[in-house]
């Protein structure tokens, strides 16, 4: 440049530039390093809903099977009608410019009863004379998150994802499951799948890139937290959290809501939820899940707002206390058909 030797003056700036340069691309440099490795516009969506609290009586009951509720524009999430399933379960619709994602199907598989295919195909944007292509996914395999895939069995545009290990490890090619992630191209919008067995070996958690949304299905939502393998679900906890250390997280939405606004539980298969608790959490409440699961006694336990507990064990240790009361029974049942025995025989030698 033209003023470099010129003088010790400008020597002089040229090194105060050069400084103040040099500061800036480290400050540029550092400030990169620190942000998070996703910091993408996020979407913005609105959970200004009620859901339907089901019915008392649900013979009075007149809630639409399937409430739809539209957090953006390409974003929906559908819940089952208490009274046709107390599950009560959330499905999510994620659209993007070449095809759509459902994630779940649902409780019930009757489509007179709960019409999720013909909801889901009517919210679906239009491509010439057909609809916009639709993935079925699942968060795992209990039924009530995929009895509702009969009624897209066969239809024309969609595919439905497997929802066994073997089939998953394959579809979204995870070979190393619980290991790795994969993630889902929908045009424009990216949904990642992170392996998260623990309350099912086939359990998976979804992140929407387009909304930072979370969705963490039965492994970590407002209400019983159901653990069959906690050394999984502690590993699947971890996992998460380590995911979701570098990625904006709006809100972590499960699939089920069992508490009230005070975190009381709803009585197992309560149809009526009135006062009860919103859908979404926090990135914060997530974070306290490990320390949950520590205090976990692998039977059944309370930690903090949740109630986690090992549902086979305790179906178990049901059936065995079923199974003592009725050997009780018949006992006492015996002797007292002995001794009735007994003072007729007497009364016949007296
Ligand atoms: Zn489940
Ligand atoms: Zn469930």
């Amino acid at each position: 440049m033209r003023w470099r030797n010129s003088s010790s003056a400008a020597r002089t700036s040229l090194h105060a530039i050069r400084a103040a340069s040099g500061a800036l691309a480290l400050f540029v440099l550092s400030a990169w390093a620190a942000a998070p490795a996703h910091a993408q516009q996020l979407v913005p969506g609105s959970l200004d809903v009620r859901w339907n609290p089901g019915a008392a009586d649900c013979k009075t009951d007149t809630q639409p099977p399937l409430q739809v509720h539209q957090y953006e524009p390409q974003t929906y999430i559908l819940r089952q009608n208490l009274c046709l399933s107390p599950e009560g379960n959330f499905l999510f619709l994620l659209i993007g410019e070449q095809k759509a994602l459902l994630i779940d199907t649902g409780a019930i598989a009757d489509a007179a009863k709960m019409p999720v295919a013909k909801t889901v195909l009517g919210l679906l944007p239009q491509r010439g004379d057909a609809k916009l292509p639709l993935l079925v996914v699942h968060t795992h395999s209990h039924t009530d998150h995929r009895d509702g895939d009969v009624q897209f069995a066969g239809l024309p545009g969609v595919e439905v994802a497997p929802f066994d290990v073997d089939g998953l490890k394959k579809f979204f090619n995870l070979p190393a499951w619980p290991g790795g992630q994969a993630q889902i191209d929908l045009g424009g919008r990216i949904v990642e799948v992170i392996p998260s067995p623990g309350h099912n070996r086939a359990h998976v958690v979804y992140y929407d890139e387009r909304t930072g949304l979370l969705l963490t299905g039965d492994f970590f939502l407002a209400g019983r937290l159901l653990v069959e393998d906690k050394a999984a679900d502690q590993a699947s906890a971890a996992r998460v959290i380590e995911f979701v250390k570098t990625r904006p997280v709006t809100w972590v939405l499960g699939t089920h809501v069992e508490v009230k606004q005070n975190w009381e539980l709803y009585d197992l298969g309560a149809s009526y939820h009135p006062d009860e608790h919103v859908l979404q959490l926090t990135k914060d409440d997530l974070l306290t899940l490990p320390e949950t699961l520590a205090a976990f006694n692998g039977f059944y336990t309370t930690a903090g707002h949740f109630l986690v507990m090992d549902q086979n064990r305790v179906l178990g240790a049901m059936a065995v206390a079923a199974l003592v009361i009725l050997i009780l029974v018949i006992w006492g049942l015996w002797r007292l058909w002995r001794r009735m025995r007994r003072k007729t025989a007497g009364a016949a030698n007296a």
